[in-house]
Order: structure tokens, then C-alpha cells, then sequence
């Protein structure tokens, strides 16, 4: 089934061989001329709040439509991305799209949506982060209040003196800071106290089973309990049953997110999005 492509050096991107049959050096100049071709694209999946039973935002989640491959997801191309540092340019981009896309919502009359980006380790060590972020705020006319930066707590807890300043910077430009796949990494409460945070998001490992073993149960409810005794907004991950969202419900969970309600989606799609299933 291999095609003849001679001297075509895309011989390697035959579809059914799928991404594990590129190279290191192919995948990474892959990536490149697919940042140079506008090939990667966002996805939306929507934040819910139980409370109020709406949705109260979108996290992006990166995706690359390659031409010949079609959709890869992140966990295929993103720690590369992150090794050759094209993850500099890559969350350039991903932070600037989700601007113009709270503007889009804006303009179509969506309102203020919260828009949450995630972010990768040597973008939140990168030089001026916040600098850069504010131009970004800038050329777009985003407003700061309504995007959230996903941090990992091994991210923010390499170098807590240079983390804090780096929050503290971020804060000051009015975005909203979360903690991603919380309860995976080692975080020290201490720390989770000195960061200026405004939200914790438990791990879907955590989430999965809430309904079925207590012991996770324990846990979830333990964190969500600590997470608002801070003051913090606790998001539940990865949700896909009724059963986890009444427990967590139960547990005074702020906020949603997973397959239950919906997958990541395109934008049109998160445009036309109406919360149905109940909570
Ligand atoms: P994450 O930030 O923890 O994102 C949540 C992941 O869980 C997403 O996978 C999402 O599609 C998936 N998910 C959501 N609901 C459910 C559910 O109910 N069940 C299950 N099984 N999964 C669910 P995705 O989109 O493949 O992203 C994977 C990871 O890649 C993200 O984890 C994040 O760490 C990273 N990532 C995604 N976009 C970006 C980006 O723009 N920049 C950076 N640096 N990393 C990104
Ligand atoms: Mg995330
Ligand atoms: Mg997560
Ligand atoms: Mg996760």
C-alpha cells in the first residue's frame, strides 16, 4: 500500500501508517511547516456551571489538521513541540486565537464567555511572559477577565520564586489562574496557598470512578472541600455520567466539564451549543 513518492519527502505520510511511523525529524519539521501553513486549529469544550446550569465558558484545546494524516491530538505532538521549543510559537498562537475567539462570542452576541488556555511548561518559563500575554490582550481586544491560564502543578511548583513572581504578573493583567489535573502532581499546600490561584481543576482520574469507589470519592470531596475553603473555584474534569455529576453536585463542585455534556468541539459548534442534559 506504500506509494511510490521518489524524491516527494512526504512518502512517510501515508494515512493508514498513522503518525508512529514518522520520525522524530520528520514529525518536527512536520510541526513547523504546519505552524508556517496554518494547519492547527482550536477546539472548544464548554465549562459548566452547576450552580447556575449554564455554560460559563470554553477551554481550547489544540488540534492539527495535517493533510495527510488529518486530526492529531495534542498528546501526540505536544511534548515534541515542547522538547524543540515550537511550543513558543504554537502557544502564541493557541493564546491569540482564543483572544479573537472571546471576541467572535462577543460580537455574536454570546457574551462574555471565559475562554481557558492551557499552557505548557517552557511557555510559562519563557522570558516576559506577561509581556508578551498583554500584547497579545492588546492587538486582539480580549478581555483579560474572562481568560483563564491552565497551569499543572509540577509546572508552577519547579521554581516557586520565580512562579510567584510570574503569577503575580500574570494577576496583575486581570487573568484568572487554574491549576490543571490537580491531585496528579505533588503540590504543597502551602504553596497552594501563597499562589495567587483562582481555581483548581481535579483530575479526571480522580472523577472517574466517584460513583463507584469510595475511597475516590473521599478524595474528590476532600479536595473540592479544600479548594473552596481557599476560595478557589473547583472544576471536576472528565465527567461522563449523571451518577458523578450528582455526587460532585453533593460535594458543592463548582463547576463541569466532560463528555456528559458535550466533547470539544469546533467553534460554530460551541456557537450553537444549548446546555439539554440535565444535572
Ligand atoms: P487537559 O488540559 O487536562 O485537557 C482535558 C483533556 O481531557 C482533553 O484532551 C479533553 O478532550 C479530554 N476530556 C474532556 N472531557 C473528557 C471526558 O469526559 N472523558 C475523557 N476521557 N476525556 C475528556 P485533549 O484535547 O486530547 O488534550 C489533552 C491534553 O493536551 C490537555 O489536557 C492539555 O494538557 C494538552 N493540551 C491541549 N491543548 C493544548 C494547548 O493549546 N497547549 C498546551 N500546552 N497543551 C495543550
Ligand atoms: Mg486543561
Ligand atoms: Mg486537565
Ligand atoms: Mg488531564
Amino acid at each position: 500500500r506504500v506509494k511510490e513518492h521518489g524524491r516527494n519527502s512526504m512518502r512517510q505520510f501515508v494515512p493508514e501508517m498513522g503518525l508512529n511511523a514518522i520520525s522524530r525529524l520528520n514529525m518536527e519539521s512536520a510541526l513547523r511547516r504546519g505552524l508556517e501553513r496554518s494547519e492547527f486549529l482550536l477546539h472548544y469544550q464548554p465549562k459548566i456551571d452547576l450552580d447556575q446550569h449554564t455554560v460559563v465558558g470554553a477551554e481550547a484545546l489544540v488540534r492539527w489538521n495535517h493533510p495527510q494524516i488529518g486530526m492529531v491530538h495534542p498528546v501526540e505532538f505536544i511534548p515534541l513541540a515542547e522538547e524543540t521549543g515550537l511550543i513558543l510559537p504554537l502557544g502564541e498562537w493557541v493564546l491569540a486565537e482564543a483572544c479573537r475567539q472571546q471576541v467572535r462570542w462577543r460580537e455574536q452576541g454570546l457574551g462574555d464567555l471565559k475562554v481557558a488556555v492551557n499552557m505548557s511548561s517552557r511557555q510559562f518559563r519563557q522570558d516576559d511572559l506577561a509581556g508578551r500575554i498583554a500584547a497579545i490582550i492588546a492587538v486582539t481586544g480580549a478581555n483579560p477577565a474572562y481568560i483563564t491560564l491552565e497551569l499543572t502543578e509540577s509546572m508552577v511548583m519547579q521554581d516557586v520564586d520565580s512562579t510567584l513572581t510570574t503569577l503575580r504578573s500574570l494577576k496583575k493583567l486581570g487573568l484568572s489562574i487554574s491549576l490543571d489535573d490537580f491531585g496528579t502532581g505533588y503540590s504543597s499546600l502551602s504553596y497552594l496557598r501563597r499562589f495567587p490561584i483562582d481555581e483548581l481543576k481535579i483530575d479526571k482520574s480522580f472523577v472517574n470512578d466517584i460513583h463507584t469507589d469510595p475511597d475516590d470519592a473521599a478524595i474528590a470531596s476532600a479536595v473540592i472541600a479544600m479548594g473552596l475553603s481557599l476560595g478557589l473555584n473547583v472544576v471536576a474534569e472528565g465527567v461522563e455520567r449523571l451518577e458523578q455529576i450528582q455526587l460532585l453536585r453533593e460535594m458543592r463542585c463548582s463547576q463541569v466539564q466532560g463528555y456528559y455534556f458535550a466533547r470539544p468541539m469546533d467553534a460554530q459548534s460551541f456557537a450553537q451549543f444549548q446546555l439539554k442534559k440535565k444535572v
